[in-house]
């Protein structure tokens, strides 16, 4: 690849958390800023380092859309050089071909064909409730209401639910352009004003329904039980615990995914807990929103939020975009629970 060395941005895809968001983030700023990078040691500290098949088709989405020449890109390997073209928005279809999460494919292109000049129309295939990734209703309900505050017309529909390791799902997405996004301010979540838990079920019994949702009901004290939403559409079984926690100015969603040999009552404890915590620290942005809110923020406008206890994701994320972008993070403690990220952008377009 012809690109002169100092261009590069060198990025230590083990920093941190270590995971695949290092390399969707640099996807997506790199195809952004149209900044080339080398990256290496990717997941080098997990059990199965390197890149995944998901990670391979985050890289292939991002270099479809910007006719980027990519090398490393290869199952297994712990390093890439990725060099974009220019961003080309338009109708695109990927398919994972595996249960591999078609949500974090969208973390990787959103931000690129948002801010491009045309809109675009996606369509994923693969899992769309995946443990360890945004479940379709958390993009739908949590993050893109958020993404609307900031000035973005952005509209996902699940057409197919996927679960692993069927996959088999499919999510579109419809992109219209915007030309810049504005500052984003969420430092509270105003009154409660209602929590309810489903149980989405395809191709097994309702008794596992039954049993999470008594558990959450019983550990979030809710008054009524909850809904099992049956979803045979799937290609093969699953199981997602869904508790959304809304409030006037924010709605959030925790998912667990239910997971063979795993309990219902397991799989349910794990989704009351998180919302526990959120329902406890009294920010308005949860865990998973905070780490995903900090790349629109820092190509847009910039701003600030409240959210619960720092996540490794959330560090991570913003020592990833500090390599590409000229942005600036500021963290600050505002009680034993509560902290506040200010995000500065230095200079627009760099
Ligand atoms: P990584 O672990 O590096 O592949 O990144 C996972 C991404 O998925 C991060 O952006 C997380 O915030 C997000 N994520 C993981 N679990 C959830 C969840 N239950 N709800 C919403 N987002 C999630």
């Amino acid at each position: 690849m012809d690109v002169k060395d100092d261009m590069v941005v060198h990025i230590d895809g083990s920093q941190g958390e270590g995971g695949g968001q290092v390399l969707r983030t640099s996807l997506a700023l790199s195809v952004l800023t149209g900044k080339p990078f080398v990256m290496e040691r990717i997941r080098a500290g997990r059990k199965k380092p390197g890149l995944a098949r998901q990670h391979m088709m985050c890289v292939e989405a991002a270099a479809a859309i910007s006719g980027a020449e990519v090398e490393g890109n290869g199952l297994g390997s712990q390093s890439l050089r990725f060099q974009p073209g220019t961003v080309q928005p338009g109708d695109f279809h990927f398919d994972i071909g595996t249960a591999g999460s078609t949500t974090l494919v969208l973390q990787t292109l959103l931000m690129p064909l948002l801010l491009a000049d045309e809109g675009s129309l996606l369509t994923i295939e693969g899992g769309t409730h995946n443990p360890m990734a945004p479940p379709f209703e958390f993009i739908r309900d949590t993050f893109l209401p958020q993404l609307r505050a900031m000035g973005a017309r952005v509209e996902v529909t699940c057409e197919r639910p996927g679960f692993y390791p069927a996959g088999g799902g499919r999510l579109s997405v419809e992109i219209t352009p915007a030309r810049a996004l504005k500052a984003y301010e969420m430092l509270d979540r105003g009154a409660l004003i209602r929590v309810t838990a489903a149980s989405l079920l395809s191709l097994l019994p309702d008794v596992i329904a039954e049993r999470e949702l008594a558990v959450v009901r019983r550990k979030l004290k809710l008054p009524e039980d909850g809904q099992i939403t049956r979803i045979d559409t799937a290609k093969g079984p699953g199981n997602a615990v869904l508790i959304t926690i809304e409030h006037e100015h924010i709605v959030e969603v925790v998912t667990a995914v239910g997971e063979k040999s795993v309990s219902a009552e397991r799989v349910a404890t794990g989704a009351a807990r998180e919302a526990q915590g959120y329902l406890q620290h009294g920010a308005p942005v949860g865990e998973h929103l905070a780490d995903q809110l900090l790349l629109p923020m820092a190509v847009g406008g910039g701003g600030r939020f409240r959210t619960g206890p720092l996540t490794e994701h959330t560090r991570t994320n913003m020592r990833t975009i500090e390599a590409f972008v000229d942005a600036k993070f500021e963290t600050t403690q505002v009680d034993a629970h509560v902290w506040e990220i200010a995000v500065t952008r230095m200079q627009a377009g760099k």
